[in-house]
């Protein structure tokens, strides 16, 4: 049931091994860029708040060499495929894994870096599509690797901000900035506060001696999550708008006080009332949070964590049957610091922290109850914080 990882070198070196069969030569440079978890504050970010992200040990891997022409040869350790083109015509590949290279390579000639031929080989242990964001670090595996083949000299925000561009012109997907931010600037045993508003972050401790962060994958997305991500920004610049009319200043929720919500929102509209609550909240908690690390109260920070699962279920309603299972069944459970659904509900994973001794009773008690209930297979992801984006020295 818990999928245990290859380590860290073996996946590297087979990375590795792959180009050296498929390309040749010595001359590769190998990167890893790792996924990441989100402690708290969810859907924060649209609303111009905080986020707490962390990367964790799980990565993708690229070993990339230049080429004298002007090919790309990209090589999905993963997948066993392969894709062929060239830097001077970029054009979406139609199966999707090279859009995410190929949007990099875009986003770094948008900002005028001569990209040459190159060839890539990568691979990796993060679980698609599970909400540790495979893509991202996809993206900044790319924009490092690159950048330090070519020598462009760009400094880590600009790699964040070019892939994130990347996601959203060349895959077509509208995300935010946390999960490349996170990818690229995670710190071993630290979360990092992000400012989504200034760009402005702060690492805080967050070693916690034998406490693991384990997900909990409820296995189902509910074709609602789409919309009603729609319908949740809208509701939050609905709430906005109310506030400006006494407050001009105001921008965002991030401006806002829960004693100007109950003044100009809750007698207009109730629902948005709930809505931005949320959010001021959230904001609110994730700020308790940071105070409970920096104090070395885990049990405290569990306690938020727990908070913000009742928030999005009760208040934001984005959260579904599975989640509220999940963490209905980890609440009071020996060993468990606290849980909650992470990313933009309706399906994905919980985020839970549990001693590393009580995890395995927890799972085998969850696991068949899960299957029962909802009828459907839990999986299990056992993380721990690593640091982000990097170069490897060669593993032979
Ligand atoms: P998430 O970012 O939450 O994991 P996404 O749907 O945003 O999910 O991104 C997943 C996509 O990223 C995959 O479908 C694939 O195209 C690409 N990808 C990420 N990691 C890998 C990998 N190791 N091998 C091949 N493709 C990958
Ligand atoms: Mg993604």
């Amino acid at each position: 049931m818990t999928l245990t990882m290859q380590t860290t070198s073996s996946l590297a070196l087979r990375v590795q091994e792959k180009f050296q069969d498929v390309f040749g030569g010595r001359d590769h440079l190998t990167v890893r860029s790792p996924g990441r978890v989100n402690l708290i504050g969810e859907h924060t970010d649209y609303n111009h708040g905080f986020v707490l992200p962390a990367a964790i040990n799980k990565a993708v891997y690229m070993a990339v060499s230049r080429r004298a022409d002007d090919e790309l040869h990209l090589v999905s350790f993963d997948l066993d495929r392969s894709y062929t083109g060239s830097v001077k015509r970029l054009e979406p590949s139609g199966y999707h894994w090279p859009d995410y290279i190929l949007g990099v390579v875009q986003q770094l000639q948008a900002l005028g870096k001569p990209v040459g031929g190159f060839n890539c080989v990568f691979g990796g242990d993060i679980p698609l599509g599970s909400g540790m964001s495979s893509s991202a670090a996809l993206e900044c595996a790319t924009a490092f690797a690159l950048n330090q083949l070519f020598g462009f000299d760009l400094d880590p925000m600009t790699m964040v901000k070019l892939s994130q561009k990347a996601e959203n012109v060349f895959v077509g997907v509208q995300c935010g900035i946390m999960d490349q931010f996170a990818s690229m600037f995670g710190r071993k045993d630290h979360v990092i506060r992000l400012d989504c508003q200034s760009l402005e972050y702060t690492y805080f401790p967050f070693k916690t001696e034998g406490i693991r962060i384990v997900l909990l994958d409820s296995n189902v997305k509910h074709s609602l999550a789409s919309s009603e991500y729609n319908t949740r920004r809208q509701q939050c610049e609905a709430g906005v708008r109310l506030v400006q009319q006494q407050h001009p200043e105001v921008r965002s929720l991030r401006d806002v006080s829960l004693e100007q919500l109950q003044a100009y929102v809750a007698p207009v509209d109730e629902l948005i009332y709930r809505r931005c609550s949320y959010v001021v909240e959230e904001n609110a908690r994730l700020q308790s949070a940071t105070a409970d690390l920096l104090r070395g109260d885990i049990a405290a920070f569990g306690r938020e964590l727990y908070g913000s699962h009742e928030g999005l279920s009760k208040k934001y309603e984005v959260s579904c049957p599975e989640l509220d299972f999940l963490v209905g069944q980890v609440r009071g459970q020996q060993g468990v610091i606290g849980g909650r659904m992470m990313g933009g509900g309706f399906g994905g994973c919980t985020i839970n922290l549990v001693e590393e001794e009580a995890i395995d009773a927890l799972v085998e008690r969850i696991a068949p109850l899960y299957r029962k209930t909802m009828n459907k297979e839990l999986k299990v992801y056992i993380g721990q914080i690593e640091n982000g984006t990097s170069a490897l020295t060669d593993l032979r």
